[in-house]
């Protein structure tokens, strides 16, 4: 089992539960519809990573996430997660009505910096993805459609989450390539308080 680190010790998610669309500008960019009830896809344990592989020869997009630890149905603990995304090949998938699993179910296609408990205001979470110092990436939890309450309300509808799943509660616009090489820098955010950061290079 892929594991992740929460306060510095290992844990070992049984699933990551995905939300798409929640964000109106970045729908907009990839000219999807505003849906009447929140995206949701799994990423199973397999897909995570410490590293980012460029993925060549395919293109992968990278997608910066504020991502919870969740606990007897609470979300406990945040970091900043990168749902990595085969585009061409999603694209693909949903023109013919196909599931998502292969453009973002991949081995590697879920990482995650450290996550750390965080008894603070959701409400205040937001994100910042840096690629080599540039600001890409940006939102948080007052601009998305559904916030990870709701999300984690809709997902217990249906499923059931295990103790130490993971959430990641969709992307801001920014959304682009990864090259070989790049530092990703992405930070969590409460208004202005760094809560915690992940950084990588490319490989
Ligand atoms: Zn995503």
């Amino acid at each position: 089992m892929k594991s992740v680190r929460l306060d510095g010790k290992e844990i070992f998610p049984s699933k990551i539960i995905c939300i798409g669309r929640n964000y109106v500008a970045h729908i907009k960019e990839l000219g999807n519809e505003i849906p009447n009830e929140p995206v949701i896809f799994i990423k199973p344990n397999s897909a995570i990573s410490t590293d980012i592989h460029s993925g060549e020869p395919d293109e992968i997009h990278f997608e910066g996430e504020i991502s919870f630890v969740v606990r007897s149905g609470e979300p406990v603990a945040v970091g900043f997660g990168l749902d990595l995304t085969k585009r061409e090949l999603q694209s693909d998938l949903k023109a013919k009505g196909l599931p998502w699993e292969r453009s973002k179910a991949f081995d590697g296609a879920a990482v995650f910096s450290e996550f750390v408990t965080f008894n603070g205001q959701v409400s205040a979470l937001r994100l910042e993805l840096y690629i080599n110092d540039h600001l890409v990436q940006q939102g948080g939890c007052k601009l998305m459609m559904y916030k990870p309450d709701e999300i984690i309300a809709e997902v217990k509808s249906f499923l059931s989450l295990e103790d130490d799943d993971l959430i990641m509660t969709g992307t801001p616009a920014g959304v682009g390539p990864v090259n070989r090489g790049d530092r990703f820098t992405g930070r969590i955010l409460e208004n202005e308080d760094l809560i915690v950061e992940g950084s990588w290079v490319v490989g």
